[in-house]
């Protein structure tokens, strides 16, 4: 199988999806990968600091990157993803499967940290990502081993 394409801090996005976004073909593709994680967490994805499967299918990508922010904006996002492979242990291109993402942020995520990694975020006041990542922590918690 091939890996999915993902943006590091995509990976945190995911987990607050909720089956809304930018627009009807950006939320058709980030429907379709979250489907595809959820079913089978063995899915490898391979973990990118630069636009991914998702940001294809988004209305605020051009050719220089990301510009939800403005001009500039590429930048700031992969930033935000770099903070994220360090947060996780990652390595740009490194290919893992979903199920250990999730032990990753069950581990060294809290949904108390995404206002400093997400910063500027239009969808950080929702609480679904927060929400998401406490969560994966509560449900990794519910099956350790005592
Ligand atoms: S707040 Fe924004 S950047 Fe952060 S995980 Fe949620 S959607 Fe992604």
């Amino acid at each position: 199988m091939d890996p999915v394409p993902i943006r590091a801090h995509n990976l945190l996005c995911l987990l607050g999806y909720r089956g809304r976004g930018y627009d009807d073909a950006f939320v058709e593709r980030m429907t379709d990968v979250h489907r595809t994680l959820t079913a089978d967490p063995g899915t490898p994805v391979q973990v990118l600091v630069r636009p991914d499967r998702l940001c294809d299918a988004c209305p605020h990508l051009r050719t220089d990157g990301c510009s939800l922010g403005g001009r500039g904006h590429e930048a700031h996002m992969r930033a935000q993803d770099l903070d994220v492979v360090r947060r996780l242990g990652l390595e740009e291109g490194q290919v893992l499967p979903w199920r250990e993402i999730l032990e990753r942020v069950a581990r060294h995520v809290r949904g108390s940290d995404l206002p400093t990694i997400c910063t500027t975020c239009p969808w950080l006041g929702l609480g679904w990502c927060a929400e998401g990542v406490e969560r994966v922590r509560a449900d990794r918690q519910e099956t350790a081993p005592p």
